[in-house]
């Protein structure tokens, strides 16, 4: 494994108890750098290795169906994990105690970590340090370089991002082993009852056709997309009447698939190589360019978190006049005076997606009618982040901030509203795909 997907972020001596692999945004069993690390820990020492979930109570505006989707993919990790004679402890309450409790409880002697950009598990770890007194490591299992070792700092764009990536890629995409299997301690039942039901059992009357959760079905949905999608990616992914994409960020988000595994699939297809690179764009160079805005820049989810000439601009046209202006609850019920946005809404509401082109209209709509940038960007993320599958996930806070303020593009021709933010309009759309036809479709 390159050990530069690790980092060891205190001083503190190893006992010689179990090891312990707080899981957190990779939720598998298979292709898991996190879990490979911990488990190759506990195999030199000769101790047994746990895995720990804690479920978090109002976790970010996560709605009812987000939490039902992780946890029907946590019950099949922990079935995964028995096979392998590794116990899964799963709490529920607060992050910190859980972890502190459970370290106490089991005696551990080393804790590793998957590591996040976002906000709250940064925090986690931080509170944790200052409490523990085992190594702790982290290990970025999400990316296919390394978050911090791509780049040391928050990049301009995926102009400046991309060579480095593609610098050091070759060391990372290396062969993905096969977890060991561990024997000797007996396997209690995982304890799913403290889970309060209410969380998630209101879910599926919410929301309809969301895909079905966990590891396998996760790889099941990326052979579908290889074979039936990827020869038509680049021409399909951008008609939002053509299911064109992979339709995998769900699975990416919680961790259900990993990154690299689908990258290493894709190089090995025989099919249209401008499809494979222009989706591999995607999956490596702009998904790694989210992650390091969000871990450089702590106002990722607000407006200081945007480029300087594009907070002056949006700043010269604070007052300009707007042509409507909603409040977030008439954004929420698809109420606006555009059958296009209101489509887009009814999608998301109805499927816990929207189609990747649909959301930069949708963004930048936002911005144009509601009374200020600031407003605009807390709408944005709070309806991302609550209503999509994949949502909570650095790639919405970078698409939302790059939609209504300019992140990684550049300054286009001053309007209204917008100043010069890239500008986007129904005419466009009609340009592009059968508008009338998405309407139709995603018509209440
Ligand atoms: P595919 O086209 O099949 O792409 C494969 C993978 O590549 C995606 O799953 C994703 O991991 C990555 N990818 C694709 N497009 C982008 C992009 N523009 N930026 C970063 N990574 C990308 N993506 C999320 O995962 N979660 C979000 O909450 C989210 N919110 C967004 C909000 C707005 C306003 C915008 C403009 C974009 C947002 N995106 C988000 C990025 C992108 O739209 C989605 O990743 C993509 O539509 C997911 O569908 P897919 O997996 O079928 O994509």
């Amino acid at each position: 494994m390159n050990p530069e997907r690790v980092r060891l972020l205190n001083s503190a001596h190893a006992g010689q108890g179990p090891v312990l692999y707080w899981m957190g945004r990779d939720q598998r069993v298979q292709h898991n750098w996190a879990l490979l690390f911990a488990a190759d820990i506990a195999k030199k020492k000769g101790v047994p290795l746990y895995v720990l979930f804690c479920i978090v109570p109002d976790y970010s505006v996560a709605s009812a169906t987000q939490y039902q989707f992780m946890i029907s993919g946590l019950k099949e990790v922990a079935h995964s994990l028995r096979n392998k004679g590794i116990p899964f402890i799963l709490k529920y309450g607060d992050a910190i105690a859980e972890v502190y409790r459970t370290i106490k409880e089991i005696e551990v002697s080393t804790l590793i970590m998957d590591f996040d950009p976002l906000r709250p598990r940064t925090l986690w770890k931080d509170s944790l340090l200052k409490k523990i007194n085992i190594p702790l490591y982290e290990v970025d299992a999400h990316n296919i370089v390394t978050c911090w070792k791509a780049s040391p700092k928050a990049e301009f764009g995926a102009y400046t991002l991309r060579p480095k990536i593609q610098q050091l890629l070759p060391a990372f995409m290396e062969p993905l082993p096969e977890l060991p299997v561990f024997s000797g301690i007996s396997i209690p039942d995982t304890d799913w009852s403290s889970i309060p039901s209410q969380l998630f059992s209101t879910a599926i009357s919410q929301q309809q056709d969301l895909p079905k959760a966990g590891e396998i079905a996760a790889v099941s949905a990326l052979n579908d997309f290889i074979e039936n999608r990827l020869p038509d990616y680049q021409e399909h992914r951008n008609d939002p009447c053509i299911e064109g994409q992979s339709g995998l960020s769900a699975y990416l988000h919680y961790g259900q698939l990993s990154a690299q595994y689908l990258a290493q699939c894709i190089q090995k297809t025989d099919v249209n190589p401008d499809s494979k690179s222009v989706f591999l764009e995607e999956l490596i160079i702009r998904r790694e360019l989210s992650d390091n805005f969000c871990y450089y820049n702590s106002n990722y989810d607000n407006i200081n978190g945007l480029p300087t000439w594009a907070r002056k601009s949006l700043e010269t046209h604070r007052k300009d006049e707007r042509s409507f202006v909603y409040t977030l609850a008439e954004w929420e019920s698809c109420k606006t005076h555009d059958e296009l946005w209101n489509a887009a809404q009814y999608q998301l509401l109805q499927t816990g997606k929207m189609h990747g082109y649909m959301r930069m209209y949708w963004a930048k709509k936002i911005l144009e009618w509601s009374k200020s940038p600031e407003h605009a960007i807390k709408y944005a993320i709070y309806l991302n982040d609550h209503y999509s599958l994949d949502g909570r996930d650095p790639n919405g806070y970078a698409g939302i901030l790059w939609s209504i303020g300019g992140l990684h593009d550049r300054a286009w021709g001053e309007r209204a509203v917008f100043g010069k933010i890239r500008y986007m309009n129904a005419e466009g759309c009609k340009r592009k795909f059968d508008v009338k036809k998405y309407i139709a479709r995603w018509k209440k």
